[in-house]
């Protein structure tokens, strides 16, 4: 059997910043992922690489942002008052907040903080960055009838409901 649209797909994988070369995520240590082909469940460079391998099969593959986690949009980046933050104990780079929108809550990265000013960032934390994958094909099965009506994996690794 190989990777094709509704197989479920079971993976170890690494994947590393190609810029500078930190590991920013890995199940080495950990169950491996497993994820619904074709369902758009994972980024498009690493589905697109996944098509057609076999249980066995390990690979390397560098996908560029626009097939990962999309570019760096700079329309994204904010200055907001320091006063929007009032009430919170602090206010430092690094810190992931999430802002009241009339379109929803959105989920925003602190990127500098100045006197009177935050800058804020509400791109993906890996918008603009190219990844390298190390993968090991673990296990395929065919999807159920089910899975693919809901575009997700029930069971152990998907979802439980
Ligand atoms: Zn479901």
């Amino acid at each position: 059997m190989t990777i094709a649209e509704h197989k479920v797909v079971t993976i170890h994988y690494k994947v590393v910043d190609c810029d500078s070369d930190e590991v920013i995520d890995s199940s080495e240590n950990g169950e491996p992922m497993t994820y619904l082909h074709g369902a758009r469940n994972i980024i498009p460079g690493l589905e697109q690489a996944l098509e057609g391998k076999a249980v066995g099969d390990e690979f390397e593959v560098t996908v560029e942002a626009a097939d990962a986690y999309g570019e760096h949009h700079a329309d994204r980046v904010q200055q907001v008052p320091m006063a929007a933050f009032q009430g919170m104990e602090k206010v430092e780079p690094g810190m992931a907040v999430t802002a009241q929108t009339d379109q929803g809550p959105i989920n925003l990265v602190i990127t500098a903080v100045s006197e009177d000013e935050v800058t804020v960032d509400a791109n993906h934390p890996l918008a603009g960055k190219s990844l390298k994958f190390n993968v090991s094909v673990e296990e395929i099965r065919d999807a159920s009838e089910e899975e693919v009506e809901h575009g997700h994996v029930h069971g152990p690794g998907g979802h439980d409901h």
